[in-house]
């Protein structure tokens, strides 16, 4: 790895730190070339810290320590990515990370569905919104949505068109997202057991 070490000239360069699960931005430090190598050797992250001027093991007082699993230099070999396990949380002031965030683990476009069913679930008027609508007639009417786009999806995959098979599984994710939600259960609660299956 051939890091730029001179691009700034007190010899640092920035070091991102991402949870390697949740891929939060955990915190952000500077790196010399010694601290590098330290936290090489050691895989435990150290930087070079400007406010104390000298190499600082993140977690040597707190016991917050980052633990290393993967450096990745940028396009033009000036800051790195580093991936950790964070043992505890890696802000001074408590916090997950330095921004005031939860370190949890966000599905993208699916996390932003399910807040959204949430929010219809709660807020808004049958009327107005077919999700609410759906939350208002109940779990056992939900259910039966789900067995119905389910049995879709089978009639399509045995078929050749690719759209239909691709459009009910859309039905079918999303509806099995709001029986979660009326269950009181999240996407992430279902990926507990299967990680927890992976591990056996
Ligand atoms: P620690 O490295 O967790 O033992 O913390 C030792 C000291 O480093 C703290 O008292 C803070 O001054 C500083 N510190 C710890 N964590 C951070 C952080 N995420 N960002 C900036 N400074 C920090
Ligand atoms: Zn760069
Ligand atoms: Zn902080
Ligand atoms: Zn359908």
């Amino acid at each position: 790895m051939k890091i730029d070490f001179n691009k700034n000239k007190d010899g640092l360069v920035p070091a991102i730190i991402q949870d390697v699960i949740t891929k939060k931005v955990l915190m952000l430090g500077y790196m010399n070339e010694e601290a590098f190598k330290k936290t090489n050797d050691t895989k435990q992250v150290t930087f070079y810290s400007r406010t104390k001027q000298r190499l600082w093991t993140k977690g040597e007082e707190s016991g917050n320590f980052l633990n290393l699993l993967d450096i990745k230099l940028d396009c033009d070999n000036d800051t790195l990515l580093i991936q950790v396990n964070p043992k505890g949380p890696t802000c001074h002031n408590g916090s997950d990370t330095c921004w005031n965030e939860e370190n949890t683990e966000t599905h993208g476009f699916i996390s932003q569905l399910e807040n959204i069913i949430k929010d219809r679930k709660e807020n808004s008027n049958p009327e107005d919104s077919y999700v609410a609508s759906l939350f208002e007639k109940g779990i056992n009417k939900i259910a039966q949505k789900v067995g119905e786009e389910a049995v879709e999806v089978v009639i399509e995959a045995k078929d050749n068109d690719d759209d239909l098979f691709l459009n009910e599984s859309a039905d079918l994710l999303f509806h099995y997202l709001i029986l979660l939600q009326a269950k009181g259960f999240q996407m992430q609660d279902v990926i507990n057991i299967l990680k927890k299956r992976h591990s056996n």
